[in-house]
């Protein structure tokens, strides 16, 4: 549920900082890094637009493994060991080699800040940057190591940015009503996308109902309303966005870029929460080292950019089944999704798939400190 608590108005009274780390945005990337730095004694800053977790900014739905190890299992809504597949001709159940979870956003964010030690919080909206200075509506925020975790927009980028519909991104539009069903389903059904799939995530007392276009052109809201009207819920708290579906520097101009300012949602898919915890918790490894004495900052930007560049062949794989996928006839495309009915074949895949970016590397990072009461700005 939505809550409006940003600051508005003449609440938003002018800001203006020096700080070790300065974390732009706040939700599963910006996070991630900042609890990475938790109890070193660095001046650690977080902004947002919004509050902490007050913006839900997906479907909510990620390998259980990586809400546990990342400490966050209290925010789990429902949790799924099978996928159901509906094509136009067939509904085949695909059994999971693990289980996903839909999680409760705003609490997700909140747990995590709570493992961010004693990083301080403003909401303030990044405008731009100059070298290592951050505008933002409330003033100017300086920092020697800056990270865009702001999504697709890639804000402090130096280089002019690409915008949809010509930016490689997809198109996500979802409905929240209220109601109940039992299984986390998928619709790759021509007569909703041609180019994408549909969704149904159940999360406790609402179904989240979506569908993700990979062509940034084609219209979503219509199918979107309809989808959701056959599985009998009316539509309810619409929230859509950009998906981007091509990997990016994940570093350059001396900026930290994770999550999707980074291109890692992954193509096809389109799951970009764990790859956002994950590529923010290297990013604030490489940080902690910085801090810690053990690097410089040139060697951090270069061993954070070959991490995420490593990862560039699986997503490209990812990016080449994204491509092939509307060219699929329907008659092959039933034949594909009854093979994965075998559960040999769907443990399988979906194993390789999880190892892209594994729920283990959550339990590698340094032990963290507790947040202290007068740092919770969010909570
Ligand atoms: C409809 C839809 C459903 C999806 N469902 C799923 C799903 O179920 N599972 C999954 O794994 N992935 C899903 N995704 C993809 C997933 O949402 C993203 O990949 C993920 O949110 C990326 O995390 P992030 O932290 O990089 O960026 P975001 O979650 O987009 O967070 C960016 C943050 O930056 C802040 N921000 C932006 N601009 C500014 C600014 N100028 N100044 C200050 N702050 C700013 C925003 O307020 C926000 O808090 C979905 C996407 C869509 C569109």
């Amino acid at each position: 549920m939505t809550i409006r608590a940003t600051k508005r108005g003449s609440q938003r009274t002018p800001l203006s900082a020096e700080c070790d780390v300065l974390i732009c945005g706040a939700s599963f990337a910006g996070l991630s890094v900042a609890r990475e730095l938790a109890g070193i004694g660095a001046k650690v800053m977080v902004i947002d637009r919004y509050e902490i977790g007050e913006r839900q900014t997906s479907a909510c739905a990620a390998p259980t493994a990586w809400l546990e190890n990342l400490g966050l299992g209290q925010s789990i809504l429902q949790t799924f060991g099978e996928l159901v597949v509906h094509t136009p001709d067939q509904s085949v159940r695909w059994e999971l080699p693990f289980t996903f979870s839909t999680f409760d956003y705003r609490q997700l964010c909140l747990l995590l800040w709570d493992q961010a030690g004693d990083a301080h919080f403003e909401t303030a909206k990044v405008n731009r940057r100059s070298a290592n200075t951050v505008e933002t509506d409330r003033g100017a925020i300086t920092s020697e190591l800056i990270v865009d975790a702001m999504g697709w927009r890639r804000i402090l980028d130096s280089q002019p940015n690409v915008q949809p519909p010509d930016a490689p991104m997809s198109r996500g539009l979802e409905v929240s009503p209220a109601g109940s069903r039992e299984d986390l389903e998928l619709w790759l059904d021509p007569s909703y996308l041609a180019s994408g799939y549909g969704w149904s995530f159940p999360a406790g007392g609402e179904v989240r109902v979506g569908l993700g276009s990979f062509e940034p052109r084609d219209h979503v809201r219509e199918p979107t309303v309809r989808l959701s009207n056959t599985l009998g819920l009316a539509p309810d708290k619409y929230q859509g966005n950009w998906i981007p579906h091509k990997l990016r520097p994940g570093a350059g101009d001396e900026i930290f870029y994770v999550g999707d300012s980074a291109g890692h949602c992954l193509p096809l898919s389109a799951e970009g929460i764990r790859t956002a915890f994950y590529f923010g918790l290297a990013a604030g490894r490489e940080l902690r080292l910085i801090l810690e004495g053990g690097q410089g900052r040139e060697q951090a930007l270069e061993r954070y950019a070959l991490f995420s560049a490593q990862h560039a062949a699986k997503f490209s794989i990812m990016l080449g089944l994204q491509q092939a996928y509307p060219k699929i006839p329907t008659r092959l495309m039933s034949k594909a999704v009854r093979a994965f009915g075998n559960p040999k074949v769907s443990r399988w895949a979906f194993q390789r798939y999880l190892e892209i970016a594994p729920p283990s590397y959550a339990l590698s990072g340094p032990a963290r400190a507790e947040k202290s009461p007068a740092s919770s700005a969010a909570a």
